[in-house]
């Protein structure tokens, strides 16, 4: 057996996924990108994962989450956070199921809107029977639900994150923050408030669908412009579709701005603990992972 892909640096963001809600190559298209070799063509569905010594933090489960953490390979994945429930980014949860049996079979924490929870609680109803009323232990996912709210920080393995309100035409999603990077996906508008969370990044990573307008979504020159007007160090693109080709819209952007693709891993300085996390109350699984980590523990 192959060891697990250690990450190069304490604080690590791979790119599980970057491609829009079809993925690319997109069902039934001919297209020069759909039908393109070049694996940064070749965008699976929107998801990342923080990697960081207290464990990893996933952020949506997409339909490919499987195979993006068996591409991956990075070990137990101590939590998820929502940035909304449209399918792309949630329906590759059961594959959750395996999660649990890496904590010990404690439940999976996932923190989401009250609205994602209402989504998750129909979807995979089967989750939430009754214990008696179970599939064997592994059958089904074991989740335990925490709501978050927008500009409410909360913790996760011990370190702060922040959400943040976007608008993805008419529905909402979160964006987040950890520690100086930020990932918005799925955005159509940045409201003020959640503008001034955006200060001072060393990386942003934001959603850019194709050249043209689009209800939900921001366009190449959308995105850009909130590039400049945000300033951050570095900026990434996701949730891309067909319309880009990796290598000539690569060409064509400013020397701060890259568009991600599967695999992409982005090192940044890392995040915040939360100093009102007591060690000792932790998961013992997470509390392991922080105690062989010294440094990061606060
Ligand atoms: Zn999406
Ligand atoms: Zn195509
Ligand atoms: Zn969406």
């Amino acid at each position: 057996m192959t060891d697990l892909i250690q990450p190069e640096s304490e604080f690590e963001l791979v790119f599980l996924g970057c491609g829009t809600s079809t993925g690319v190559p997109m069902i039934g298209c001919e297209c020069e990108v759909c039908r393109s070799l070049d694996p940064r063509n070749q965008r699976t569905r929107p998801s990342v994962l923080v990697r960081t010594p207290r464990g990893n933090i996933l952020i949506d489960t997409s339909p490919e989450m499987r195979l993006q953490i068996l591409r991956e390979r990075p070990g137990p994945v101590h939590a998820i956070i929502y940035t909304h429930g449209h399918a792309d980014h949630l329906f590759g949860l059961d594959d959750s199921r395996l999660f649990a049996r890496a904590l010990g079979g404690k439940p999976v924490p996932v923190y989401c809107e009250a609205e994602v929870e209402a989504l998750i609680r129909n979807v995979f109803s089967y989750a939430f029977v009754d214990e008696t009323k179970r599939f064997p232990s592994g059958g089904v996912p074991r989740l335990t639900l925490h709501n978050i709210e927008p500009y409410q920080p909360f913790d996760v393995i011990g370190y702060e994150v922040i959400p943040m309100r976007l608008d993805h035409g008419k529905f909402k999603v979160l964006g987040f923050r950890f520690g100086d990077l930020a990932y918005c996906t799925d955005v159509s508008r940045i409201p003020d408030e959640s503008i001034a969370q955006l200060q001072n990044l060393d990386v942003l990573i934001l959603d850019s669908l194709r050249f043209e307008k689009h209800p939900t979504h921001f366009s190449l020159s959308e995105s850009l412009a909130m590039i400049e007007k945000l300033q951050p160090r570095r900026a990434f693109l996701t949730h891309l579709s067909h319309s880009f080709d990796y290598q000539a819209v690569s060409a064509t952007l400013p020397p701060n701005v890259q568009l991600a693709h599967d695999g992409l891993r982005v090192i940044w300085s890392g995040m915040k603990t939360n100093l009102i996390t007591d060690i000792s109350s932790m998961d013992p699984e997470i509390k392991n992972h922080a105690e062989n980590n010294p440094s990061t523990v606060a």
